[in-house]
């Protein structure tokens, strides 16, 4: 990094210390606009960039609640309102022990472009808590969410800031979270959050969008080259919402999901993937992967390891942050693996993506390959706002529409900035710009 860039680039670390994934994030993008600050220095002007890595607001707050035993916890609860140039804040919750502001500041960086990417005039912003919902009963997480909301609903809204689930967040969070924010407020707002069930204001697809997309996005890069997925082997990690969906949609295009994991291990499945059967675990039962091993002849669990030992075609990360270090990149592309799309957010470390883009692998970075759970979310808001529901087909087709105006998006500015096939450049050159003309626009503020 040089000039302008690094010196926001040093502004960053030194203001937000011990923030690693949040340096992470903005080195990413900010290492991709030289190019870009090159071409159009204005950009740089009236501290655009500085404006752009500062949250322009970030709440902590105390989270009490009471177990089943009685016992009183108190967590800390999170939620950084990161852009509102294009829209109202954006962005999920994520519920994870992991959680600090640092995890939480990384990825509403990340939502910023993601959200610019998909065209729809939404603004980027993330929240959570380092509550841990496995192993707590059904009455506990209720609990927990309505403490959540009790402080979040002074400062989310329908117009202001729409959060949506991420890992350990899912309908039944959603559920929890909305039933005591229509309480406190006395108002039936369902544009306040997205991913609802569908009887109470959710859009169809929703749950499935962003593991779908993931996969439409590989599609997309494989066609620049003449190919499908048909036929190919693929390693999916995790398998929560978004890997699931992932798997399915894979399926669905002629392709073979070999694996999927969860925090104590992954499964190979060399036959491929039972759907039906994984899905009855983690969606019914809420159980673990060791349980399909259990159940499925011929699959085996791997404690120790990572999905990205197994020969495959395709890479699917569908984690969390940093699953893929530049060990299991090498490992990977010896394999011969061509295509990583990313449905996890920077799962890739930057030693894995420097391995993949040396070696010619078609890799997506999350904030273009994930877009589809937030673009579906902006749906979800749409058809609140007008009062109607879409069927599947239609809110299906306008998925594929956007992911392949993602793609294109990400195809035309890398080649704008001289780098044809650099998706990293493409998506964060293309979200950048995007956001950048609208705050300039506003005037400083
Ligand atoms: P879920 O909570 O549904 O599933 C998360 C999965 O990842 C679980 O299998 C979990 O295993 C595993 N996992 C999480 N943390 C770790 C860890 N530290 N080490 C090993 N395994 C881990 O979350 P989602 O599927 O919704 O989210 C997955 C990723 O996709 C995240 O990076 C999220 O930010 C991103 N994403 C999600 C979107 C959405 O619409 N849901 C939208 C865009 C991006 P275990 O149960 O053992 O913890």
């Amino acid at each position: 990094m040089q000039g302008v860039v690094e010196k926001v680039y040093e502004q960053v670390v030194a203001r937000n210390r011990g923030e690693a994934e949040f340096h992470q994030a903005v080195r990413e993008v900010l290492e991709s606009l030289e190019p870009v600050i090159a071409k159009h220095p204005h950009y740089a002007d009236n501290a655009l960039l500085e404006r752009i890595v500062e949250p322009e607001r970030q709440i902590i707050f105390r989270v009490p609640w009471v177990d089943d035993a009685g016992a009183v916890h108190v967590n800390r609860g999170f939620r950084v309102e990161f852009n509102s140039a294009l829209g109202p804040y954006k962005g999920g919750l994520r519920f994870h022990p992991s959680v600090n502001v640092g995890i939480i500041k990384f990825l509403g960086f990340e939502q910023i472009f993601k959200n610019a990417l998909t065209a729809q005039g939404i603004g980027g912003g993330k929240g959570g808590s380092d509550f841990d919902p496995h192993g707590r009963s059904d009455a506990e997480v209720m609990r927990f969410c309505q403490s959540f909301m009790t402080e979040l609903s002074r400062h989310i809204g329908p117009s202001t800031d729409v959060p949506a689930g991420d890992i350990g967040v899912g309908g039944r969070e959603v559920g929890y979270m909305f039933g005591q924010y229509k309480r406190l407020r006395n108002s039936y707002d369902a544009g306040v959050l997205t991913g609802k069930g569908l009887a109470w204001g959710g859009s169809l697809v929703r749950t499935e969008a962003t593991g779908y997309g993931t996969v439409l996005f590989a599609q997309s890069m494989l066609a620049t080259k003449g190919e499908t997925l048909e036929g190919k082997k693929v390693a999916v990690s995790g398998s929560g919402n978004v890997a699931i969906y992932a798997i399915e949609k894979a399926q669905q295009l002629g392709a073979t999901p070999i694996t999927f994991s969860d925090s104590s291990g992954y499964v190979v499945d060399e036959a491929g993937v039972d759907l039906d059967l994984l899905k009855q675990i983690k969606e019914v039962e809420r159980g673990r992967v060791k349980d399909y091993v259990e159940r499925r002849p011929g699959a085996r669990l791997v404690a120790e390891g990572r999905p990205w030992d197994v020969p495959v075609d395709v890479a699917l990360p569908c984690a969390t942050q940093n699953e893929l270090d530049g060990d299991a990149a090498a490992t990977l592309v010896r394999n011969g693996c061509t295509v990583v799309s990313e449905g996890a957010n920077m799962p890739s470390t930057p030693e894995a993506v420097e391995a993949f883009q040396a070696a010619g692998v078609l890799y997506a970075p999350g904030k273009a390959s994930n877009a589809g759970g937030v673009a579906t979310s902006a749906l979800e808001m749409e058809q609140n706002a007008g009062r109607t529901r879409w069927d599947f087909k239609t809110a299906d087709a306008k998925l594929t529409g956007i992911m392949a105006d993602i793609h294109d998006s990400c195809v035309a500015a890398a080649e704008e900035y001289g780098r044809p096939g650099d998706y990293v450049l493409g998506a964060n050159a293309a979200g950048f710009t995007r956001v950048a003309d609208v705050m300039i626009a506003h005037g400083i503020v």
